[in-house]
């Protein structure tokens, strides 16, 4: 029997059928239910049969004509890849991604009663290939389909590092439509894929009002509602659950409620055509996030300063601190021009540098508070301000470009 073949295994008097997958170990057979879910049996106790040989897994539609229908808004929908374009490969048992955005559409046929599509393959990876030229490369691809006339974009994305896409867009263009990025923790194989109530709510979002670079995700574990992110103020808080995208010190956008698909807002945002497209596409990639851990030698600042590093952000413990036999370095970096933003690993809350004496010891090395941005946002934020507006990074590290940083962060978020 090959992988991929449908079997029947019986054991202890129950039969189970399914698709053969690989298995870790010699002595257990996995199969994958037609619920969706894997069981292993112990192979030595079960009896294995061959129900019938595997067939080549069809790829969906993958030419299939987008259908227009006259009065729908035009949305590009631009691929790259993740989770929410994968399915199992029954040869590896593991998720790649293969899915285009064509063939998205295809398989969650209520996208095309909320607008027409243009598709385009931008990258097919996991979002932890993702790199700063690839950012770029996006953000040339979104304003293109914009100049087009495409009234709303989706980016379906791995979800690994999508809220450093989501800052990494944010910072890099101005948008009169919504830029909306979607991922899904599940893939479609499983019964519990989040993939299609996410891209529902996210096409939904994308032919609103909401003319900013936000995250669209899963809000709770049910499939009741997405919650709307500003691309500047999410972050990945869970590994696996589907409610794993949170706003952090700012509360969502808006919510879509899946049924009804429709759309509450929270905060005041960018209103649709308010502004108009500005694409400034460039980064300065050789910066660093450097997390500070108890104890951790106050090389590794060298390290970054002799390999020619341009701009470090440090998370920092608390308040934003490092050790004492760190502000040499913080002072080295500044000296060679090389700024060190802080933020803090605690994320929700504010840089306070003046509160103990070693914060203003950095201070007066020339660390500059990252206030309350994430430490990734920050990282993102240093690239652009780097390759953009190199003479005032310290000014513009500490003011809101794109809604990343604000000058009081809300208790209870
Ligand atoms: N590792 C995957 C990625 O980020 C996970 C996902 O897509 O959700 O591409």
């Amino acid at each position: 029997m090959d992988l991929g073949d449908r079997v029947c295994i019986e054991r202890n008097g129950a039969s189970y059928e399914g698709v053969l997958m690989p298995s870790r170990r010699k002595d257990h057979v996995v199969i994958k239910l037609d619920n969706g879910y894997n069981i292993g049996l112990y192979l030595p106790k079960s009896k294995l049969t061959l129900v019938e040989k595997g067939r080549e897994l069809k790829p969906l539609d993958r030419d299939k004509q987008l259908r227009r229908k006259a009065g729908l808004p035009q949305v590009s929908i631009l691929s790259t890849g993740g989770t929410i374009a994968s399915k199992v490969d029954y040869r590896t048992g593991a998720v790649t991604s293969q899915f285009s955005a064509g063939e998205i559409i295809a398989a969650i046929p209520e996208l095309e009663e909320i607008a027409n599509y243009n598709a385009r393959v931008i990258y097919q990876i996991l979002s932890e290939n993702m790199r700063a030229d690839y950012w770029m490369a996006l953000a040339r691809a979104v304003a293109e389909e914009i100049r087009s006339g495409a009234e709303g974009i989706i980016i379906t994305h791995g979800t690994d590092t999508l809220m450093y896409t989501g800052a990494a867009l944010s910072f890099m263009l101005k948008t009169p439509v919504p830029v909306v990025i979607v991922g899904s923790q599940r893939s479609s194989d499983r019964p519990s894929s989040d993939a299609a109530m996410n891209a529902i709510c996210a096409a939904t979002v994308a032919i609103s009002d909401i003319a900013e670079v936000c995250v669209v995700m899963h809000g709770t574990t049910s499939d009741d509602y997405c919650l709307i992110h500003r691309g500047t103020r999410v972050r990945k808080m869970h590994t696996s659950r589907r409610d794993a995208f949170q706003s952090i010190n700012q509360p969502p956008l808006g919510r879509v409620d899946y049924l009804s698909r429709e759309i509450q807002t929270f905060l005041p945002y960018h209103h649709r055509s308010e502004s108009e497209l500005v694409l400034m596409d460039r980064l300065e990639p050789q910066c660093a996030l450097v997390k500070y851990t108890p104890g951790a030698s106050p090389e590794i600042l060298n390290y970054y300063i002799d390999k020619g590093y341009k701009g470090l952000v440090l998370e920092g413990t608390g308040l934003g601190h490092v050790a004492s036999d760190w502000i040499d370095g913080i002072r080295r970096a500044t000296e060679e021009n090389i700024p060190v933003v802080v933020t803090s690993q605690c994320l929700r809350g504010r840089i306070g540098d003046l509160v103990y004496d070693t914060g203003r010891y950095m201070l007066d090395a020339g660390a500059i508070e990252g206030e309350d941005m994430l430490p990734e946002v920050a990282l993102v934020k240093l690239m652009w301000v780097l390759a953009n507006r190199p003479n005032e990074v310290r000014s513009l590290m500490r003011r809101p470009l794109a809604g990343e940083l604000s000058f009081s962060t809300p208790m209870c978020v």
